[in-house]
């Protein structure tokens, strides 16, 4: 048996902890684990097994326990998809999403490959006006024309998107523009059939009987802290990606319709405090059509402006982001264990007050969060919206921080492509199989396609986060990643 090591001389723990797991029986194994995360910020710890026999023979031919792992339990990684929170698995994520909005455009992943012949646009809709805010206009000839306060803002100015008139700008409108904005743009597709009928002279059942539009969006935040959309808008035939669309399904049509409906859908809000507002569409809004790259046609330059790719790209990174854009905080104001209302038992002169929040309902104080003043308005405004009973559906407390926006980040029609499940289970499958092609190596029993196998597994939760051991090795991981695509993007180093 070995002796157990004196480290208490070693001052840093984390290497301390490292040198631990590199006297467990299997260091290998403990590197390999890490490397296998890709830089993941916070790995989820399993507790658990998995194993699978074959029915006829009852003899186990896979099985998998944590506790053989030398460190007692099993990493996976977070999955989030937010660059803020795990840089690493929101690339992850990206690359998904670029490969479902891929598919949608050009086939492969089980669509089929005519689509990229069917119309499609990229389409961008954003938010009215509510009041005029600081910008960096140009004219026709792309020379810089100054701001309406007189200055000639710098791209980064922070001022870029703010009120020129905080006194007097609409806060209100704003905040329950954002906070209907998933529900307007349901509306918008429902209108954009409507439209499409209405403008080729057909009945709504005619055209649904050849026609299937199908969208994928995301949401993205603009400066002045309002909620926009980017969607890819396709026409298919009656079933789907795999049938050709009628040729009056042109995109000259679906220009048309989502001109008609962005003007058509509105939401009329009642409220007895505020009165009655119309949450409606902006009137700037984009329909570009998509090209297929090597469409030929490229002599002309704008012609080349959306392509599969491009377009793809571009909705992949709007998808791993929240409302940082908007520059504000990626985490939810609202006290838990009260859930905002600032007390935790009874109501009235019995009311228990909540010792999380001292009363505020707020997780952290809003008046000394480290945003900008404009941002810090439209979250005090979404707070005390949120005490008024006619708009507690919108959940204003729990969405303060989004600025009242609570709707999906990115959405899709069912029609439009591959699921990011189904990306993440042909991932788990080259994983299985990969393992597989291990236990070939090593001379382990191989499943043939005769065999009933049958996997029963239980896993628990442990927690979250690295070893500090483990820490140091991630940080090796990320290291050497960044280092790759650095030698990807920009050659070998000379020496
Ligand atoms: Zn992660
Ligand atoms: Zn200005
Ligand atoms: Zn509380």
């Amino acid at each position: 048996m070995r002796r157990p090591l004196d480290l208490r001389h070693v001052i840093s723990p984390g290497m301390r902890d490292l040198i631990e797991l590199a006297n467990t029986h299997d260091f290998d194994r403990v590197t390999e684990q890490v490397r296998d995360l890709r830089g993941c910020t916070s790995p989820v710890n399993l507790h658990g097994w998995t194993l699978t026999t074959d029915q006829t023979t009852k003899e186990v031919v896979r099985s998998y326990r944590s506790e053989d792992e030398p460190s007692g339990r099993l990493l996976t990684t977070c999955g989030n998809r937010r660059s803020t929170r795990c840089p690493a698995c929101s690339r992850v994520y990206a690359a998904d999403t670029y490969h479902l909005i891929k598919a949608g455009l050009s086939g492969g992943k089980n669509v089929a490959e005519t689509v990229r012949d069917h119309p499609r646009a990229f389409v961008t809709l954003t938010a009215p006006s509510f009041g005029p805010v600081h910008n960096r206009k140009t004219d026709a000839a792309g020379k810089p024309r100054p701001c309406a306060c007189g200055a000639h803002h710098a791209e980064d100015d922070p001022a870029l998107g703010t009120p020129q008139d905080p006194a007097n700008y609409d806060y209100t409108g704003a905040v329950l523009w954002n906070a209907h904005a998933g529900q307007l743009w349901a509306r918008f597709t429902t209108y954009l059939r409507r439209a499409l009928a209405k403008h080729l002279g057909m009945t709504q059942k005619e055209l649904n009987a050849a026609l299937r539009v199908s969208f994928a969006k995301v949401a993205e935040y603009q400066k002045r802290g309002l909620v926009h959309f980017h969607a890819v808008i396709r026409f298919d035939g009656p079933d789907g990606h795999t049938t050709p669309p009628p040729h009056w399904a042109t995109f000259d049509a679906l220009r048309v319709a989502v001109g008609l409906a962005v003007e058509r859908a509105r939401l009329i809000v009642e409220s007895d405090a505020i009165g009655e507002r119309v949450i409606a569409w902006g009137g700037r809004f984009k329909v570009d059509p998509i090209r297929a790259l090597g469409d030929g046609e490229l002599t002309d330059a704008r012609v080349a402006e959306y392509t599969d790719a491009k377009v793809a790209g571009y909705i992949a990174k709007y998808a791993t982001k929240n409302a940082e854009g908007a520059g504000t905080v990626d985490r939810t104001l609202l006290c838990r264990p009260c859930a905002g209302r600032g007390y935790v038992r009874g109501s009235g002169p019995l009311a228990v007050g909540c010792t999380n929040c001292h009363g505020t309902g707020q997780a952290e104080a809003i008046q000394a969060l480290p945003i900008q003043q404009h941002v810090r308005q439209m979250i005090r405004t979404a707070w005390a919206l949120g005490e008024l009973p006619e708009f507690a559906d919108l959940k204003l407390w729990k969405w303060a921080h989004m600025l009242g926006f609570r709707g999906h980040f990115s959405t899709k029609s069912r029609a439009y492509s591959t699921t990011l499940g189904a990306l993440r289970d042909v991932r788990r499958a080259w994983r299985v199989a990969q393992a597989e092609a291990d236990r070939i190596r090593t001379g382990l029993p191989v499943n043939d396609e005769n065999t009933t196998l049958v996997t029963a597994s239980a896993w628990t939760y442990l927690s979250s986060g690295y070893r500090p051991g483990e820490e140091l090795l991630a940080a090796q991981v990320r290291h050497d990643i960044a280092l790759a695509e650095q030698t990807k993007s920009e050659g070998e180093p000379w020496l």
